[in-house]
């Protein structure tokens, strides 16, 4: 069997999208599953659209996801370099070739006339295509006599090299997921092959290093299906085998209408980035699902299933598990929604199989900015109680502040509602029973506050909602007994004092 080597293809001309993560995740996938190479190549050909930082991006991007290159710009490979723009010299002679060969020709019109081409085709509610048709009325080398193409070579007017489409033609294709896919070649145009810059356009350039590299299987994303026709002809006209081709549905935005898209920035409430992104030019900050709180792990098991999905009931897949489950025949041909509530369940599920321990761990630094000193068994403990009422980390002081501080405020509504005249009294009361329990642990605080309700005929509910006010100032949080056991008996006491007051 062929030896499955993938690519990973980005163009360094903004942040990378969590659609195009997931290219690279079902490529790694794939990989990894048959003991294939993955391989991470850089298009940066069209200069135009180069954004600063944008590559290093990519690469941390990726990094933070887990998601591992066997050869790319910074490991290097058998196939280096891996930056297209490094590998400029290299694609000049397949342009010449395909000149040769007669699949390609020189076309020199000069931008603004083919501008007023587009006008006028406009104008006319047409569009305007360098085809078949219109090549013949163009200034190319079909059109110039032979000498005065050499002519216009020798003096270095600018020219590209534009694909020969071949007339009344079936392109037939086979796409993994999409099945068989015919275009004839009227509807195609003769795109531009190399540029006037001497640079290759994305189509030639990407072509020959799929050849170059030994591409077994180009898996991207939907919006490259329009190019296959030509990919394919170029193919044919280098007389080389095409690799087998995936194109992967499109992530749509959350109310299914449209493609999500880096222009989405945070404008629908969620992240469309792997990791924070500055803007180089306007300094504009776009968060990242890092930055956000998201584990990695938890990201990638979102993304891998808005698409695929293993044919069983299981959503919870470690890297490991995700690659023995990995198959493109079960990736969908219909675009996915985004669902950013269902992301934020992904996290929380990451976060609740985490030992106490590790949970405690990661708050701690949360703790320690604010100045927070607490015993490791205290925080773990917390933790135990907590956990399960958060999706993020971040989301923790929210429901534990009262471990660390006495409450600032009392929330209105509650006071409204859960404090009466005699409430006062009652936690005077109860605060003189507090002082004398001895160990003051959770089980025995239990069971004296219960043997004191009942012997004063005080309801319950109104007692402990009462007591939250004084010691949480708001309605939440976990058990009482285990909020005063690791709070103590002083502070818990001092609460209830302060509280009467206060109120
Ligand atoms: N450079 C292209 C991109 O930015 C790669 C497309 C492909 O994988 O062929 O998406």
């Amino acid at each position: 069997m062929k030896k499955i080597r993938v690519r990973f293809a980005p163009s360094p001309t903004g942040p990378l999208h969590i659609g195009g993560v997931r290219t690279a995740l079902y490529n790694y996938l794939f990989a990894r599953k048959n003991n294939g190479t993955m391989i991470l190549r850089v298009e940066d050909t069209d200069q135009a659209r180069f954004v600063e930082g944008a590559e290093n991006y990519i690469i941390e991007s990726l990094q933070w996801c887990g998601i591992e290159f066997d050869e790319s710009v910074t490991i290097g490979g058998p196939h280096a370099p891996y930056r297209q723009s490094e590998r400029k010299e290299l694609y000049k002679q397949y342009s010449d070739q395909l000149i040769t060969s007669g699949n390609a020709y020189y076309a020199f019109d000069i931008p603004d006339e083919l501008e007023q081409n587009r006008k006028e085709a406009e104008a006319g509610k047409k569009i305007f295509t360098y085809n078949a048709e219109s090549r013949k009325n163009l200034r190319n080398s079909l059109t110039l006599s032979k000498q005065e193409v050499e002519k216009l070579l020798q003096e270095e007017v600018p020219h590209v090299v534009r694909f020969l489409i071949p007339e009344h033609t079936e392109v037939v294709m086979h796409d993994i997921i999409r099945g068989k896919v015919v275009v004839q070649t009227e509807s195609l145009d003769d795109k531009v092959l190399f540029k006037s810059d001497g640079m290759p356009t994305y189509h030639l350039a990407n072509i020959v290093d799929d050849h170059l590299m030994e591409i077994s299987h180009v898996i991207r994303g939907e919006e490259w299906l329009p190019s296959l026709p030509l990919h394919i002809l170029l193919y044919q006209a280098f007389g080389w085998e095409a690799p087998e081709f995936a194109h992967l549905p499109l992530l749509l935005k959350p109310d299914g209408n449209g493609k999500l898209s880096k222009r989405d920035g945070d404008r629908l409430g969620f992240p469309v980035f792997p990791i924070d992104w500055i803007d180089p030019l306007s300094g504009e900050k776009s968060s990242g699902y890092k930055e956000s709180g998201y584990y990695p792990d938890a990201f990638v098991n979102m993304l891998a299933l808005l698409g695929w999905n293993p044919g069983t009931e299981q959503e919870i897949f470690s890297m490991d598990e995700l690659i023995e489950a990995f198959s493109l025949d079960r990736v969908g041909k219909s675009g996915s929604k985004f669902d950013p509530e269902k992301t934020k369940w992904f996290n929380h599920q990451y976060l609740i199989k985490k030992s106490d321990e590790a949970v405690a761990e990661e708050f701690n630094q949360i703790l320690h900015a604010k100045n927070i000193q607490i015993a490791d068994e205290k925080l773990v403990k917390i933790m135990s109680l907590v956990k399960e009422r958060v999706q993020f980390v971040k989301d923790l002081w929210n429901e534990t502040y009262f471990f660390f501080e006495a409450p600032q405020s009392y929330d209105e509504q509650v006071v409204k509602k859960r404090w009466n005249e005699q409430s006062a009294e009652q936690m005077k009361s109860l605060a003189n029973l507090l002082a004398t329990i001895e160990p003051f642990e959770a089980p025995i605080i239990d069971q004296a506050i219960k043997a004191w309700l009942e012997e004063n005929q005080f309801g319950m509910g109104a007692i402990m909602n009462a007591l939250r006010l004084l010691l949480v100032g708001a309605a939440k949080g976990p058990h009482l007994g285990d909020i005063m056991e690791i709070t103590g008996k002083e502070e818990t006491i001092l609460r209830i004092k302060n509280g009467i007051e206060r109120i």
